[in-house]
């Protein structure tokens, strides 16, 4: 069945009686070519691939034709039926009824992939991109490589580098935990129903910067910068640190105290971390 085809997907969305759900990010794909690219790009020949909110599997249909397994975790009851039919009989699919943000992925990957290696591959939905990353990124568990298709935007604040103007938390977390990078744009028109904006494809492997600083701590601060983004760093740090010992380590390390959360690259955070830590022995 061509799940890509918009004929096909209204034909299955009227037979089960669907209706598209904008707070669940529900914008299927009907490119077969993009499809294509994001399974090409992701590189999953015979190996392990979970996938984040199937749909009605369109996706799903072509990553399973060269993984060894997809493992596809969909929230939306109303999906379920939709995807048992459309794999049912095929061997190399398991459909799992879950939110993903609340799943133990520790344990998914020791029951589905034998605690090996996989790889993660979405098309995700928009409202809830951050989280998704974050906890893929920061989860105890070997993945080898993420393809992720997200709104234009959104890539661009996982891509940002320091000073530019979509560099946020989520630009240094990405940095942080792995390599990331664009692989391509897609048009908004390449979906049911469209989004108002176009999406891209970004890849990451994880690979951590620095194996030694108090991830915690490091966190902490990263988020507290960018929850006062308005005020010069020190200020926004006072809540973790007292002032007085934040203006010794400022000085220590070279950094102005005026300088505001955009203006730290990720070495400058794991410096703060690492003084502060210091400072708490
Ligand atoms: N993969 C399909 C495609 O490309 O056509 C659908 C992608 S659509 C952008 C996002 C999918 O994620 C929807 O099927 C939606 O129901 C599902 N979803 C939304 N929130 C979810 C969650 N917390 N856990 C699992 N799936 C979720």
């Amino acid at each position: 069945m061509k799940l890509y085809s918009q004929k096909t997907i209204k034909q299955i969305i009227d037979a089960f009686g669907f209706q598209f759900s904008k707070s669940l990010g529900q914008n299927f794909l009907t490119d077969y070519n993009i499809v294509r690219k994001i399974v090409e790009v992701a590189d999953i020949e015979n190996k392990y691939v979970l996938e984040i909110g199937p749909g009605i599997g369109t996706l799903t249909d072509e990553i399973r034709k060269s993984a060894k397994k997809v493992v596809s975790v969909e929230i939306d009851n109303d999906l379920i039926p939709i995807l048992f039919s459309n794999f049912s009989g095929i061997e190399n699919v398991k459909i799992i009824h879950k939110d993903f943000l609340k799943i133990n992925l520790e344990k998914l990957c020791n029951d589905e992939f034998s605690g090996e290696k996989f790889s993660v591959v979405s098309n995700l939905p928009y409202n809830i991109t951050s989280p998704v990353i974050e906890k893929l990124l920061k989860s105890n568990t070997k993945i080898e490589k993420m393809t992720l298709m997200v709104q234009k935007e959104m890539a661009m604040r996982m891509l940002a580098k320091v000073n530019e103007k979509n560099y946020s938390s989520l630009s240094l977390l990405v940095c942080f935990y792995s390599k990331a990078e664009m692989k391509f744009k897609v048009p908004n028109t390449v979906f049911i129903p469209k989004p108002k904006v176009d999406s891209a494809v970004v890849t990451m492997i994880p690979e951590l910067y620095d194996e030694t600083v108090n991830r915690n701590l490091l966190n902490d601060l990263i988020r507290a910068a960018f929850n006062k983004r308005r005020k010069t760093i020190l200020n926004s740090l006072s809540d973790i640190e007292e002032k007085e010992n934040l203006k010794e380590i400022f000085k220590s390390l070279n950094l102005n105290e005026n300088l505001r959360s955009e203006n730290l690259n990720i070495d400058d955070y794991i410096n703060l971390a690492n003084e502060i830590e210091k400072k708490r022995q």
